[in-house]
Protein backbone atom coordinates (compact mmCIF):
# COMPACT_ATOMS: atom_id res chain seq x y z
CA UNK A 1 0.00 0.00 0.00
CA UNK A 2 1.10 3.60 -1.52
CA UNK A 3 1.33 5.96 1.42
CA UNK A 4 0.75 9.81 1.15
CA UNK A 5 2.69 11.67 3.12
CA UNK A 6 3.98 14.98 3.86
CA UNK A 7 6.74 15.14 1.44
CA UNK A 8 4.06 14.30 -1.46
CA UNK A 9 1.46 16.85 -0.18
CA UNK A 10 4.08 19.67 -0.66
CA UNK A 11 4.97 18.59 -3.99
CA UNK A 12 1.88 20.85 -4.98
CA UNK A 13 2.79 23.99 -5.23
CA UNK A 14 1.12 27.16 -4.19
CA UNK A 15 -0.18 30.75 -5.39
CA UNK A 16 -1.78 33.22 -4.06
CA UNK A 17 -5.26 34.18 -5.33
CA UNK A 18 -4.82 37.59 -7.58
CA UNK A 19 -8.64 38.28 -5.94
CA UNK A 20 -8.62 36.86 -1.72
CA UNK A 21 -5.13 37.11 -1.79
CA UNK A 22 -4.75 33.76 0.12
CA UNK A 23 -2.23 31.46 -0.40
CA UNK A 24 -4.22 27.55 -1.66
CA UNK A 25 -2.51 24.92 -3.45
CA UNK A 26 -2.73 24.80 -7.60
CA UNK A 27 -5.16 22.65 -8.03
CA UNK A 28 -7.75 24.15 -6.13
CA UNK A 29 -6.88 27.54 -8.55
CA UNK A 30 -6.75 28.32 -12.24
CA UNK A 31 -3.94 30.21 -14.47
CA UNK A 32 -5.01 33.42 -15.95
CA UNK A 33 -4.07 36.24 -17.42
CA UNK A 34 -4.55 39.53 -16.14
CA UNK A 35 -2.72 42.77 -17.67
CA UNK A 36 -0.93 45.27 -15.67
CA UNK A 37 0.24 48.68 -15.72
CA UNK A 38 4.17 48.57 -15.75
CA UNK A 39 4.54 52.24 -15.65
CA UNK A 40 4.63 55.36 -18.30
CA UNK A 41 7.43 56.14 -21.07
CA UNK A 42 7.25 59.87 -22.48
CA UNK A 43 10.01 60.18 -24.67
CA UNK A 44 12.05 61.72 -27.74
CA UNK A 45 13.88 59.43 -29.86
CA UNK A 46 15.38 59.51 -32.73
CA UNK A 47 17.87 61.45 -34.30
CA UNK A 48 17.53 65.29 -34.62
CA UNK A 49 19.35 65.51 -38.00
CA UNK A 50 22.75 67.45 -38.93
CA UNK A 51 24.21 69.06 -41.62
CA UNK A 52 25.12 66.84 -45.11
CA UNK A 53 27.13 67.81 -47.88
CA UNK A 54 25.15 67.44 -51.57
CA UNK A 55 26.19 68.89 -54.45
CA UNK A 56 28.59 70.96 -52.64
CA UNK A 57 26.26 72.63 -51.31
CA UNK A 58 25.58 72.37 -47.14
CA UNK A 59 22.14 71.11 -47.06
CA UNK A 60 19.84 69.94 -43.36
CA UNK A 61 19.73 67.28 -43.47
CA UNK A 62 16.12 65.77 -41.89
CA UNK A 63 15.98 64.22 -38.27
CA UNK A 64 13.58 61.80 -37.45
CA UNK A 65 12.27 63.22 -34.60
CA UNK A 66 9.47 61.44 -33.16
CA UNK A 67 7.45 62.14 -29.32
CA UNK A 68 5.92 59.34 -27.89
CA UNK A 69 4.01 59.28 -24.70
CA UNK A 70 2.17 55.81 -23.84
CA UNK A 71 1.28 53.17 -21.05
CA UNK A 72 2.96 49.90 -20.97
CA UNK A 73 0.88 46.81 -20.37
CA UNK A 74 2.34 43.61 -19.78
CA UNK A 75 0.78 40.56 -19.67
CA UNK A 76 1.05 38.13 -16.79
CA UNK A 77 0.22 34.79 -15.70
CA UNK A 78 -1.34 34.98 -12.04
CA UNK A 79 -3.07 32.65 -10.21
CA UNK A 80 -6.85 32.74 -9.08
CA UNK A 81 -8.42 30.06 -6.69
CA UNK A 82 -11.78 28.23 -7.81
CA UNK A 83 -14.07 29.98 -5.65
CA UNK A 84 -12.73 33.66 -6.30
CA UNK A 85 -13.19 32.57 -10.08
CA UNK A 86 -16.55 31.47 -9.66
CA UNK A 87 -18.09 34.34 -8.15
CA UNK A 88 -16.59 36.34 -11.38
CA UNK A 89 -19.11 39.19 -12.24
CA UNK A 90 -22.01 38.02 -13.71
CA UNK A 91 -22.33 38.93 -17.45
CA UNK A 92 -26.13 40.38 -17.68
CA UNK A 93 -26.04 42.21 -14.61
CA UNK A 94 -22.31 43.87 -15.74
CA UNK A 95 -24.17 44.37 -19.04
CA UNK A 96 -26.99 45.97 -17.94
CA UNK A 97 -25.59 48.05 -15.85
CA UNK A 98 -22.79 49.43 -18.05
CA UNK A 99 -25.40 50.05 -20.67
CA UNK A 100 -27.48 51.93 -18.30
CA UNK A 101 -25.47 53.87 -15.49
CA UNK A 102 -21.72 53.13 -17.42
CA UNK A 103 -20.36 56.49 -16.13
CA UNK A 104 -21.67 55.62 -12.97
CA UNK A 105 -21.34 52.13 -12.75
CA UNK A 106 -17.85 51.83 -14.89
CA UNK A 107 -15.66 53.15 -12.16
CA UNK A 108 -16.74 51.83 -9.52
CA UNK A 109 -16.40 48.51 -10.78
CA UNK A 110 -13.28 48.58 -12.53
CA UNK A 111 -11.91 50.22 -8.99
CA UNK A 112 -11.08 53.79 -10.72
CA UNK A 113 -9.57 55.62 -8.72
CA UNK A 114 -8.87 60.04 -8.11
CA UNK A 115 -9.06 62.25 -10.72
CA UNK A 116 -9.60 59.19 -13.69
CA UNK A 117 -12.68 58.33 -11.42
CA UNK A 118 -13.92 62.00 -11.80
CA UNK A 119 -13.64 62.31 -15.43
CA UNK A 120 -14.91 59.25 -16.84
CA UNK A 121 -18.08 60.31 -14.99
CA UNK A 122 -18.35 63.91 -15.49
CA UNK A 123 -17.30 63.12 -19.92
CA UNK A 124 -19.87 60.40 -19.96
CA UNK A 125 -16.75 58.03 -20.01
CA UNK A 126 -14.54 59.67 -21.77
CA UNK A 127 -16.79 61.29 -24.17
CA UNK A 128 -18.77 58.26 -24.85
CA UNK A 129 -16.51 56.60 -26.42
CA UNK A 130 -14.98 54.73 -23.28
CA UNK A 131 -18.10 54.09 -22.22
CA UNK A 132 -19.15 52.71 -25.92
CA UNK A 133 -15.87 50.47 -25.54
CA UNK A 134 -17.16 49.35 -22.01
CA UNK A 135 -20.03 47.94 -23.19
CA UNK A 136 -18.70 46.27 -26.37
CA UNK A 137 -16.19 44.80 -23.58
CA UNK A 138 -19.29 43.81 -21.45
CA UNK A 139 -20.99 42.27 -24.07
CA UNK A 140 -18.34 40.28 -25.04
CA UNK A 141 -17.66 39.01 -21.02
CA UNK A 142 -14.15 40.43 -20.72
CA UNK A 143 -15.15 43.59 -18.70
CA UNK A 144 -12.70 43.53 -16.17
CA UNK A 145 -13.29 44.08 -12.83
CA UNK A 146 -10.93 45.86 -9.95
CA UNK A 147 -9.68 42.27 -9.40
CA UNK A 148 -9.23 41.95 -13.34
CA UNK A 149 -11.90 39.06 -13.48
CA UNK A 150 -13.77 39.26 -16.53
CA UNK A 151 -17.90 39.52 -16.64
CA UNK A 152 -17.64 35.90 -18.17
CA UNK A 153 -20.32 33.97 -15.87
CA UNK A 154 -23.19 33.28 -16.97
CA UNK A 155 -25.31 31.85 -14.30
ZN1 LIG B 1 -9.41 33.59 -4.12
Amino acid sequence: MKRYGAEEMNTISKSTCISCHYTKPRDEMRQRSFSEKSGHSVGLAGNVGGMIKQGGVMKARPGNKRGSARINYRTKKQWICNECWKGRPRWITTLLKTTIFGPLYVPAYKGMEGISKVLYTITLGYFVIGWVKDICLAFLGGLRNADGLPNSRIF
